[in-house]
């Protein structure tokens, strides 16, 4: 088999077998596959695109090029979910520790933030002590105990995606359905679990910025995940305005033990909920889609769900104390921004808001960059509220680190309109096979 002759099939729009893209991918990933053949095979996908099966078996041969998690040894339904990544997203810290209430088990691999969205792993790390690196013993056995561990990503999942990924992002490659599906779910298949809730978020703060484009690789991914005979399904997520209140490290791990504790802002809240209740009905805890979603505000409205996530901070090793005070993790210089305007919140821009949070140093511009866990942006309005002038929009904690250039963003951010704007559903499709 010689990679020239694959490529000349993918420029002709021909398909390609199972045997051709192992080959290509095994041969890329030992460095066997120059990178500018790959960067010529992978455009050649972009434009001519690939069949369902062959993205299934570039998903697979991707997911096999490095570890596969190997959760056997724990008993029971094991759960996944993975969001395309949003600003104020914490809804794994709060989904976590609910389904490790029904005793499902949560053994999750998360990332860090780059750009304006967050990652999982620096949320975690604004708790004083926290370690989200353990043995793979320690990580197994946790699970086992409390049904509940979040540790940063094994670096060698998927080496091929990783190596494919970075040749795309410099060859004007990303926007390719397949590989974006493949991409995606190659590292989830290398997690081990057995039912996967993937969220896709779609909006001005989002990779997929209309409906139609997130539905596309919702379906796709589904597919995949079918195939690899996982139980898989996705939610497609309003990523217009931030979700919940708080965006930033420190400030986003105070929002998830309000919301754990059934203090949350309503649209996290349905946000989660839509979430664990795909993941109830997939894992057969529940039949019921409504008498499932009773029973998980039941469930955090006890703070039962909340105990799951204190008994993950102590075996990590964070400070279980600091939790009861968390605002007290905020930066101490804070900036509040008021409105000029009566009116009503038309818009809450999340690209925007991101960037602000990022450039106080709650996120990294890129990968290098050290974060700062307690600065970030708190919001006091939502889409659709009605405001007087002077009321607070917005509160700023920081550290003097680009607070100029964040309030400038923020400010932009918010729209306020004469009229008010119909409220945004959080909801707008379930996909699943
Ligand atoms: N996220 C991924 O992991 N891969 C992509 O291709 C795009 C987003």
């Amino acid at each position: 088999m010689k990679m020239t002759d694959l490529i000349q099939l993918k420029k002709e729009k021909k398909t390609l077998s199972k045997d051709m893209i192992n080959y290509m991918i095994k041969n890329y990933t030992s460095g066997k596959i120059p990178d500018y053949q790959m960067s010529s095979m992978a455009m050649a996908i972009l434009l001519n695109g690939m069949t369902d099966e062959e993205t299934s078996n570039l998903a697979i041969a991707m997911k096999d090029s490095g570890d596969i998690i190997d959760l056997t040894d724990i008993d029971g339904i094991k759960v996944d979910k993975h969001s395309t990544g949003g600003v104020g997203d914490k809804t794994s810290l709060i989904i976590g520790p609910i389904i490790a209430h029904y005793n499902l088990k949560f053994a999750k691999m998360s990332g860090r933030g780059l750009g304006h969205t967050g990652g999982t792993i620096d949320k975690l790390e604004s708790i004083p002590g926290f370690k989200v690196e353990l043995s793979k013993s320690d990580f197994i056995n946790q699970v086992k105990k409390i049904n509940i561990a979040i540790i940063g990503q094994s670096k060698n999942i998927a080496p091929a995606d990783k190596k494919l990924y970075a040749l795309r992002d410099v060859s004007a490659t990303i926007d390719s359905m397949p590989l974006i599906a493949s991409s995606i779910m190659s590292k989830k298949l290398a997690s081990g679990s057995d039912v996967i809730v993937l969220d896709v978020k779609v909006g001005q703060g989002a990779f997929m910025k209309n409906i139609k484009k997130a539905e596309e690789l919702a379906n796709l991914m589904v597919k995949i995940g079918y195939r690899a005979n996982k139980k898989v399904s996705a939610v497609l997520t309003n990523m217009n305005q931030p979700l919940g209140n708080y965006v930033g490290n420190a400030l986003e791990i105070f929002e998830v033990i309000n919301t754990l504790k059934g203090n949350g802002p309503e649209d996290l809240n349905e946000v989660v909920k839509e979430i664990v209740v795909q993941i109830l009905i997939n894992s057969n805890v529940f039949k019921n889609k409504k008498i499932a979603s009773i029973d998980v505000d039941n469930v955090l409205m006890s703070g039962e769900a909340y105990k799951y996530f204190e008994k993950m901070v102590h075996s990590q090793g964070g400070n279980v104390a600091s939790l009861k005070d968390f605002h007290k993790q905020f930066a101490i210089n804070k900036k509040e921004i008021y409105s000029d305007y009566d009116g009503w919140i038309n818009e809450i821009n999340a690209l925007k808001i991101g960037n602000a949070a990022m450039i106080l140093g709650a996120g990294r511009q890129i990968k290098s960059d050290k974060i700062d866990h307690s600065v970030g942006i708190q919001l006091n309005v939502k889409v659709g509220m009605k405001i007087k002038k002077g009321n607070l929009l917005a509160t700023i904690y920081h550290n003097n680190k680009g607070l100029k250039e964040s309030d400038k963003l923020l400010r932009e951010s918010i729209v306020i309109n004469e009229s008010p704007r119909k409220k945004q559903k959080m909801i707008y499709k379930v996909i699943k096979k």
